[in-house]
């Protein structure tokens, strides 16, 4: 199934149910947001959620881009990507948790022709009992529940709406599903249903609240790799295109080819929200993704650079993600930053092998280079030996 009939099928599935399609926001949240960048579905509907502001809708859906800096150190793997869609579902004080799993199952098995799922639910602590209410509901459709505590509790911060999720998973292995999602990473979590029915209060307190809200999100490029039956993510037809070009370009090993196809494809999404280059904020994480891929790609050759990349590349993917930006001005703008860090490289370079000669590096001389030498941790990681 092509990326492009998935969305269409998400989206009618809850149409025809009811919700109202709302458009997803840019990475940027709103102004006066303590968050730097939109993390889920649900971010752009927190006021919704919390019971600041009321929706003229009781049931949504929508399909969101979303940036975890938390992740970056998953990248590499098959399943986490720092840019990412979120197809989402939500039901502000209307149908039960109860319905959110049962259309859930409806729509990844029928729908999707998915099988061999296995699903996990909230174990319990010392301050709530298990998630029994889901655990039955996903027993009466047949699969398997493993119970988990902290993995299924979902809350957005120490205060606010919170409550016990249920994940749900989908078999990867080439053999017959082995073992739970807690124990065989071959399970690999495709979407969460969050039964959002306590609110915790700044004295610690869990109340609940009603009528409770459902809030799920369903990891879009994780489900398209399930769907076309690939080994990752980026074997999926969404990244078709920097397949082509970075393997062609610079005969990355597998790590690698993640890497620098995550990362470039995140920068130029993050840039195409409007967000530039600098030293703090937002542009501090455009400013490190753009280094960390150069550092990969200058340690499979020193020679290789940015303006090999052809800007259909980057046209593919802002056209993907609906940006206004011309794709020229974004390659321009890849091409300046790489300048930038090859000054400092070639800067630094002396000052730091001549340290580096003494021994491996320590944090103090992480700090020393950067505080007195403005050399970043990432100039002077590209620039010792491996
Ligand atoms: P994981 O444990 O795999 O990191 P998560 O528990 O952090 O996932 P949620 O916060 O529940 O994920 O997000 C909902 C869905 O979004 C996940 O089920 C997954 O399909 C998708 N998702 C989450 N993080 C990523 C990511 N970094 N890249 C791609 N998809 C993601
Ligand atoms: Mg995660």
């Amino acid at each position: 199934m092509e990326s492009t009939k998935v969305l269409r099928t998400f989206g009618d599935f809850f149409t025809e149910r009811g919700h109202h399609q709302i458009t997803g926001s840019t990475l940027r949240p709103e102004p006066g947001d303590p968050v730097l960048f939109t993390t889920s579905g649900m971010h752009p509907l927190t006021p919704y959620l919390d019971g600041r502001r009321r929706h003229p809708q009781r049931r949504l859906t929508n399909r969101q881009r979303c940036l975890r800096t938390t992740d970056l150190e998953e990248v590499g793997d098959r399943t986490h990507l720092t840019v990412f869609e979120m197809l989402g579902s939500w039901s502000l004080g209307d149908y039960s948790h109860e319905q959110s799993l049962r259309w859930g199952f409806e729509l990844l098995t029928e729908g999707f022709g998915l099988d061999r799922l296995y699903v996990t639910v909230f174990g319990g602590n010392d301050e709530l009992g298990p998630d029994l209410d889901s655990e039955r509901v996903w027993h009466e459709l047949g699969l398997s529940v493993e119970r988990l505590v902290d993995d299924n509790w979902w809350s957005n911060g120490p205060t606010g709406p919170c409550g016990p999720d249920s994940e749900i998973f989908v078999w990867t292995g080439d053999t017959e599903p082995e073992g739970t999602p807690s124990t065989d990473s071959r399970w690999v979590e495709v979407w969460n249903h969050v039964h959002m029915r306590f609110h915790r209060y700044d004295d610690g307190l869990l109340r609940p609240v009603t009528p409770p809200n459902v809030d799920t999100g369903m990891g879009f490029e994780r489900l398209l790799m399930l769907l076309q039956g690939v080994n990752s993510v980026y074997e999926t037809d969404l990244f078709e295109p920097w397949t082509e070009h970075v393997n062609r370009l610079w005969h990355p090993d597998e790590r690698s080819f993640r890497l620098l196809t995550d990362h470039l494809r995140s920068s130029i999404v993050v840039i195409g929200d409007g967000v530039r280059p600098s030293n703090t904020g937002q542009g501090y994480v455009l400013r490190r993704l753009i280094r960390r891929c150069l550092t990969t790609l200058y340690r499979l050759d020193p020679s290789y650079g940015l303006e090999e990349l052809p800007v259909e590349v980057i046209e593919h993917t802002t056209g993907h993600f609906g940006q206004p930006d011309d794709p020229g001005s974004i390659r321009e703008l890849l091409l300046d930053e790489e300048r930038r860090f090859r000054r400092l490289i070639d800067r630094g370079r002396d000052r730091v092998l001549r340290l580096h000669q003494r021994g491996p590096l320590t944090e103090t001389d992480f700090t020393f280079l950067h505080e007195t030498h403005g050399l970043p941790r990432e100039v002077v990681e590209s620039v010792l030996p491996v």
